[in-house]
């Protein structure tokens, strides 16, 4: 199982605004394990609200103590002058696998003029851009599409399905939009049974959110995972959903033998 939807542990401090303290890539990757996800796709908590170069580099190196079960997606300020070359270092000289942007937090319109450049490197790279979705104003799946669709060679992500208020939604942008996923993250029973059933099998993502729980072991990331093991779909589309589509999107080989 690919979990497309983690975060990286909050430094803790005064600028904490979880109740997580740090924990190692090691400890998270341990979890992993009994929950049986091989692999985590892990953006910032600290750095969506101060985005930097240091919050990625501080991610990157996160990820790197386990590659092979652990990638990143970076982030920036979309307004700021260095966004879209900060953009392509995140994805060239940190090697990471994509962008995750929570307009919400970072207050700023997913279609807004200023994602342009920072959509055209995502494009160059063919590589995804991840949004929070699901919460008005700045975050809701139709801004997050028209976005999507000035840009389609960029995969983008709806990372939690339009959410609690917006799974319909999510449902209309994602079959109007070719470039367009959505990601089951938090996303009520009835709202992921209705995107499985009526959006496109081939774009479909699940996440658990962890990392906004303190230490690594989280218990409602197990009960995400259980809630997607049981839900009433095809047993081949709950693979594609976390197994072959995630692979198909990082760019990874299909499992062989499975
Ligand atoms: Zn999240």
């Amino acid at each position: 199982m690919i979990d497309f939807h983690v975060h990286q542990p909050s430094a803790g401090g005064s600028s904490a605004r979880y109740d997580t303290r740090p924990y190692s890539a090691a400890d998270y990757v341990a979890a992993m394990d009994e929950l049986g996800v091989e692999l985590s796709v892990v953006f910032t908590l600290d750095g969506l609200w101060k985005p930097s170069p240091a919050a990625n580099d501080a991610l990157a190196a996160w990820v790197a103590d386990v590659p092979d079960r652990l990638v990143a997606l970076g982030t920036v300020d979309p307004r700021g002058a260095d966004a879209a070359a900060e953009t392509e270092r995140c994805l060239t000289d940190l090697g990471m696998a994509g962008m995750k942007f929570h307009p919400w937090i970072q207050a700023f319109c997913p279609h807004e003029g200023c994602m342009d450049p920072v959509a055209e490197v995502a494009a160059a790279h063919g590589k995804p851009m991840l949004f929070h979705d699901g919460t008005p104003p700045y975050s809701t799946p139709l801004q997050i599409a028209a976005l999507a669709r000035r840009h389609p060679g960029a995969p983008v992500v709806l990372g939690h399905g339009g959410l609690h208020d917006h799974w319909r939604e999510a449902i209309a942008a994602v079959n109007a939009t070719p470039n367009l996923w959505a990601c089951l993250c938090g996303t009520p029973n009835v709202g992921m049974r209705a995107i499985a059933a009526r959006c496109p099998a081939d774009r479909l993502l699940f996440g658990t959110d962890a990392g906004l729980g303190s230490g690594p072991r989280q218990a409602f990331a197990a009960e995400r995972i259980r809630e997607l093991l049981v839900l009433p779909i095809a047993e081949e589309l709950r693979q594609a959903i976390v197994s072959d589509n995630p692979r198909r999107l990082l760019r990874l080989p299909l499992e062989v033998g499975r």
